[in-house]
């Protein structure tokens, strides 16, 4: 595996690639890579002849100074685990290569989606993600762009971005990688007591008992079951909604929208959890 940390060199490589006819898959991470991350890149692989990850902590969508500081950075570890995975190329750029002294932050009318759920709970965050999502594109040219459900507003974000920009890269979902017991894989579990390790399993039945009752129930009763069940397990909730897949607004009825998705985020230990599950999908 080929590892860049300056933009001159990655895209000297990158093209004379292109020139042998490959196609370029880019998986963008934050490292301590764990198995959703790799989910990801194979995705990119069985799309793409030429795959390239990249592990760049982005200082601009952290609001919380201590959030940023606590984030994992196992760099050795991160680069076995994609040498063995058959990663091609790894871009890891120091910020100063990121955000050089000219650099303009991309600023776009993100049409309220980053209002709402995270968007509330980390203002700016949002921004961040879509400067460093748009500075990684113009530097890869990669033709597609994977990127997890997992994050689900994020993804619409990043969505919106790429249509409103006519961005020349196909964005595509991966599906969200779980534990066993359910708990979605996400690089800051490792910071969870063992006794909060075990009531994050709760979010997930939740969502799951929700895809359920979705079948059965109207949307009203679906959210107040999963939130009552949520209450009654002690979790701290951060928000509970039910939307629209697409523009992210609060739907009052699964015929409402095409695709309908619940997302939550829960907080223990001081560590926010994400977490979604599609609830109808009309459009695939
Ligand atoms: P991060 O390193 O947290 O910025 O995540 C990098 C990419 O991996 C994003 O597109 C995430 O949505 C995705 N991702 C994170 N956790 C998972 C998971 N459990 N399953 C699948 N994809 C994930």
């Amino acid at each position: 595996m080929y590892i860049f940390k300056k933009i001159a060199h990655l895209q000297a490589h990158l093209n004379s690639k292109r020139k042998e006819g490959k196609q370029i898959g880019f998986v963008p991470t934050m490292g301590a890579l764990h198995l959703g991350h790799l989910s990801l890149l194979k995705i990119a692989q069985k799309q793409n002849n030429y795959t390239v990850a990249s592990i760049f902590v982005n200082p601009t969508q952290f609001g919380d100074a201590n959030d940023l500081e606590l984030y994992p950075r196992p760099i050795e570890n991160d680069i076995l685990k994609l040498q063995n995975q058959q990663c091609d190329v790894l871009f890891l750029p120091e910020a100063s290569e990121v955000y050089p002294d000219n650099h303009q932050p991309c600023r776009i009318d993100l049409n309220g989606l980053d209002q709402s759920m995270e968007g509330a709970f980390r203002p700016g965050h949002f921004e961040g993600v879509v400067e460093v999502v748009k500075r990684l594109l113009d530097i890869v040219q990669p033709d597609h762009l994977i990127m997890g459900q997992k994050d689900y507003q994020q993804f619409a974000i990043i969505k919106h971005l790429i249509n409103t920009l006519d961005l020349p890269v196909q964005l595509v979902m991966g599906p969200i990688v779980r534990e066993p017991d359910g708990l979605a894989m996400s690089s800051r579990n490792i910071r969870l007591s063992e006794q909060g390790r075990r009531r994050a399993t709760k979010i997930s039945k939740a969502l799951m008992n929700a895809q359920k009752e979705a079948k059965s129930l109207d949307l009203q009763q679906v959210k107040n079951n999963a939130i009552q069940f949520m209450k009654s397990e002690h979790l701290d909730i951060n928000y509970f909604e039910i939307v629209d897949g697409n523009t992210l607004e609060k739907l009052d009825s699964f015929a409402q929208a095409a695709i309908v998705t619940a997302c939550t985020t829960v907080q223990i230990d001081g560590v926010r959890l994400l977490d979604n599950i599609i609830l109808k999908n009309e459009e695939s």
